[in-house]
């Protein structure tokens, strides 16, 4: 599970964040390219955008499920 305080400081500030578990595998930014991009310099990726419609939402929340190493949070699904 992705944790809030390991999170990428370029992460747009909001609900979801990806974390220092990245691999830079690309499967978020090919899923939901319009919020997440990646570091190609440092080598991971981050939220470049927050999702505001429910359908955004539902696309980022995608993203999340297909890391294949759970470094995408959601502060929504986490206990703080
Ligand atoms: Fe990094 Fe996960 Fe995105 Fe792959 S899917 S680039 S490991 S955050």
């Amino acid at each position: 599970m992705a944790d809030k305080k390991l999170k990428w400081g370029e992460n747009a500030p909001g609900k979801f964040y990806v974390d220092e578990q990245c691999i830079a595998c690309d499967a978020c930014v090919l899923e939901a390219p319009s919020f997440f991009s990646m570091n190609d310099k440092d080598g991971h990726a981050y939220v470049a955008k927050q999702p505001k419609t429910s359908q955004e939402i539902l696309l980022c929340q995608e993203a999340l499920e297909a890391c294949p190493v759970e470094a995408i949070g959601n502060d929504d699904s986490e206990e703080s």
